[in-house]
């Protein structure tokens, strides 16, 4: 075999470190858009509950942008949802990778036509379909819908993909070399300051920044941290493009401490089964309470997040006594714009050995193993991997609400984490005699009804699965959907309207399902979920003029329909 030379070594070493653009093709992929980008979302970007996973490139605030094949390839999967992606289209390339186009407005005529049979097939607007490659083959460049606002998007705009084929995990498109102008270093807001007693997080401050020049931020005051027990920081930053005022997420993240490197993170790839570890990334409790997204820069035991390089280095500072310790904050952008925050650190423990504090009379959860509770009429399953660190467990009961068949029981805070699903079982405090099957579980902030949490009857307890600690209580749903025509009502002349809309919506447990018929036949009614709209465009129903009977009938979680009849002349 050839000896390797150290330069060699060194350099394979600097490869494997730096996320690198030459990993990936430079010239294989063309924009999918015929406008120049301008994005108002980056990969890796710090959302509720995810890390972006793509970009979101403007559409000149308006929808029907042609949307272009980025290279050839086929079809491999077509969703249409009233939720997430919306309408969204995947395309396998052969160069291993598979871009994806999410809340288009419709698909190119073809498709379009293919989805509309199996809409009409499976009789529901909400189709995922799996082409075989023969069936819709494209050439780079090919039209292959239009872009739109559909799902859950808040503006019209293209979220775009890149993913490996065979991993499925998601890469960030940035590096394949699109054409993204960038001449701005990052912004950096502010400093945390964490400190810990044995791994527990006891006290958090924030100190504010003074940028001094293009990328360059010192602390306000003195530059000098001292703290009394291990610590680390966090970060609030966010990166700026040429051209628009998003304030979009940043590439890559590092923090030296004397020399070194305690914590680097790189939005290059990771995958879709991770992206609920954004929980740990941030400092969720500020999330929590106070709308602030910062980016820690120390782990929890259990964030098995893959974007970080130095994951075993990742860990608690370990200071020598009364030295004092250079801190080099870095933060860049795909471009390459970096901004630095240089400051000092200096660990002095107290002199005088201080006595333990007692550990808190509470229960404790494991995130290394199931963890139980119960407490009267209320119990909790978590199971394993569901917390980010060993928690101490408050619960209280509280007054029950005017419309609450239980007391509201309180476990833990909203402030809290949690990764995966855990079971809640809580039994009524108040007799109820109708039909169980309507009992749910409903979550509640600072006192007011806020999630509906679903639930079944199950051995004298409604049982639910939740991703969220706080407050909980027995609710019922009773109440059948609203349903409401915009544009006729029952006998109208309709003949000449475009559209016909409803408003649906529901109050507890929220839309399950709808269906309407014209004269017996289902009809595809389309949903914008966000706008609580249903609608059908009438000329692409083909209806022969005359009366028809127009029934349309619309569920609710805990299986209430309401249901209703219109004669309508066509
Ligand atoms: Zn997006």
């Amino acid at each position: 075999m050839k000896q390797r030379s150290p330069l060699a070594f060194f350099a394979l070493f600097l490869f494997s470190f730096l996320a690198n653009a030459q990993d990936y093709p430079q010239d294989e992929f063309i924009s999918p858009l015929e406008m120049p980008l301008f994005l108002s979302g980056t990969f890796g970007e710090l959302r509720t509950n995810h890390f972006h996973a793509g970009i979101d490139i403007k559409t000149g605030g308006r929808e029907g942008q042609r949307v272009l094949a980025v290279a050839d390839g086929f079809v491999s999967r077509i969703k249409v949802s009233p939720y997430g992606y919306g309408n969204a289209l995947y395309i396998v390339h052969p160069n291993g990778y598979t871009s994806v186009y999410g809340h288009l407005q419709r698909f190119n005529d073809t498709i379009q036509a293919f989805i509309r049979e199996e809409q009409k097939r499976q009789k529901s607007f909400e189709v995922e379909l799996f082409p075989l490659a023969k069936v819709f083959p494209v050439k780079q460049g090919d039209l292959v819908a239009l872009s739109g606002n559909s799902g859950g998007s808040g503006g019209p705009h293209l979220h775009f993909e890149i993913r490996d084929t065979r991993t499925e995990k998601i890469i960030n498109p940035l590096l394949f070399g699109f054409d993204v102008k960038d001449g701005r270093s990052p912004d950096i807001y502010n400093l945390e300051v964490y400190e810990f007693d044995k791994e527990e997080l006891v006290s958090s401050y924030t100190r504010s920044l003074l940028r001094q020049g293009d990328g360059v931020y010192s602390l306000t005051g003195n530059s000098l941290i001292e703290v009394s027990n291990p610590a680390s920081f966090g970060i609030t930053t966010t990166d700026r493009l040429d051209g628009v005022p998003n304030k979009n997420g940043v590439y890559s993240i590092r923090m030296i401490i004397g020399e070194e490197v305690y914590y680097h993170f790189v939005a290059e790839t990771f995958a879709f089964a991770e992206t609920r570890y954004i929980n740990s990334h941030i400092d969720f409790a500020q999330k929590a309470c106070c709308r602030r997204t910062i980016n820690k820069m120390y782990l929890e035991p259990n964030n098995q997040f893959s974007a970080y390089r130095v994951k075993e280095r990742m860990k608690l500072t370990d200071l020598v006594a009364d030295s004092i310790y250079p801190v080099n904050i870095e933060v860049s952008d795909r471009a390459g714009n970096v901004s630095t925050l240089n400051f000092e650190l200096k660990y002095s423990p107290p002199e005088v050995e201080l006595a333990e504090a007692p550990e808190p009379d509470l229960p404790k959860f494991n995130y290394a193993q199931t963890n139980f509770f119960k407490k009267d009429n209320f119990q909790v399953v978590l199971p394993e991997g569901a917390l980010y660190s060993d928690i101490y467990v408050q619960y209280e009961k509280k007054a029950a609400c005017s419309e609450c068949l239980s007391f509201i029981h309180e476990i833990a805070t909203r402030e809290v984490p949690v990764q995966k699903y855990y079971t809640l079982k809580i039994k009524p405090d108040a007799e109820y005699h109708g039909d169980k099957s309507k009992l749910f579980i409903a979550s509640f902030k600072d006192g007011k009804l806020d999630d509906y949490e679903g639930g079944r009857w199950e051995n004298g307890f409604v049982v639910a699965r939740t991703r969220q600690f706080g407050e909980f209580a027995v609710m019922v749903d009773t109440v059948p959907p609203s349903v409401s025509p915009v544009n006729f009502r029952d006998g109208s002349n309709v003949h000449g309207a475009s559209r016909l809309s409803f408003i649906i919506s529901d109050k507890l447990s929220g839309i399950d399902d709808y269906s309407v018929t014209i004269d017996g036949e289902w009809v595809l009614f389309e949903y914008d979920a966000k706008n609580r709209l249903i609608y059908t465009d009438v000329r692409a129903l083909n209806l022969e003029d005359g009366e028809r009977v127009l029934r349309i009938s619309v569920s609710d979680d805990k299986g209430n329909v309401t249901e209703k009849t219109y004669h309508l002349i066509f």
